[in-house]
């Protein structure tokens, strides 16, 4: 049996609710996915769990589906954090879609010093590319992708109790892994010059900030990206 459609609404989801569906939401049930009315999809809205749903109306501008019954309740990945420098479009667009899948909280945009693509950063495009993820992976929470922030202006406002996984590339080759520290992270990974030598200087001197190293080659930022993620959440994280 093919498996269900699913769908990110933003809308309440529980017991015989009603969703309204706009007309992207339409065109992309019964004109791409070929649903009619009858068929069952699978609806997340990042807060309720995942839910069947039956559809009740199938129009060209619009539809309405009707929540059937809970599968699965709200899973919440680690309490982790991805700030990456962004770089360029579809690489970028390549590191949200894989933090979604590999399970964030939060989705953190940094400008570094060396950070050559900032402008070009959507965060609405991102926020869309991290639902789609979600869609795609099964996942029922969808982490919030924030607005490009300066990595300064962020270390500067940072909670004392969230540790900081910085991935330096100075350390290549080096054995230099991940403590074992439990409670709240965050995963630091830089553009593609690196960081700059003051940004390093500072990462070092913070106490809540752990150089580690990602291995003998240089990885591209989107490859640390998933690298990183892999690392941590093998060791503190829900993989295990
Ligand atoms: N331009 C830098 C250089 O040639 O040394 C490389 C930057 S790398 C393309 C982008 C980011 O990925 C780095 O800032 C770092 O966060 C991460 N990274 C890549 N390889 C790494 C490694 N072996 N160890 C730790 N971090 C790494």
């Amino acid at each position: 049996m093919a498996s269900k459609v699913r769908l990110y609404v933003d809308h309440a989801l529980g017991q015989g609710q009603s969703v309204p569906l706009s007309r992207e939401q339409a065109h992309y049930l019964f004109g791409v996915m070929r649903l009619a009315e009858g068929a069952v999809l699978s609806l997340i809205n990042g807060r309720d769990g995942a839910w069947d749903a039956d559809v009740v109306k199938a129009g060209k501008k619009g539809g309405i589906l009707e929540c059937s019954a809970q599968t699965g309740p709200l899973q919440m990945p680690p309490d982790v954090w991805l700030l990456f420098a962004p770089i360029r479009k579809e690489r970028t667009a390549f590191i949200v879609e894989k933090a979604v899948e590999m399970g964030v909280s939060r989705v953190c945009p940094v400008q570094t010093d060396f950070t050559q693509s900032a402008n070009r950063v959507r965060q609405d495009k991102l926020q869309t590319h991290a639902i789609e993820a979600a869609e795609q992976c099964g996942g029922t929470f969808v982490p919030p992708v924030d607005d490009l922030a300066k990595l300064d202006r962020l270390l500067a406002a940072w909670p004392e109790d969230r540790q900081l996984m910085f991935c330096d590339e100075v350390l290549i080759g080096d054995r230099v892994g991940l403590p074992l520290v439990e409670g709240p992270w965050a995963i630091l990974i830089g553009p593609e010059g690196g960081f700059s030598p003051a940004e390093r200087d500072r990462l070092r001197g913070l106490p809540f900030a752990h150089p580690v190293s990602l291995g003998p080659r240089i990885l591209r930022a989107d490859t640390a990206a998933v690298a990183a993620l892999t690392v941590w959440q093998q060791a503190l994280g829900d993989w295990t």
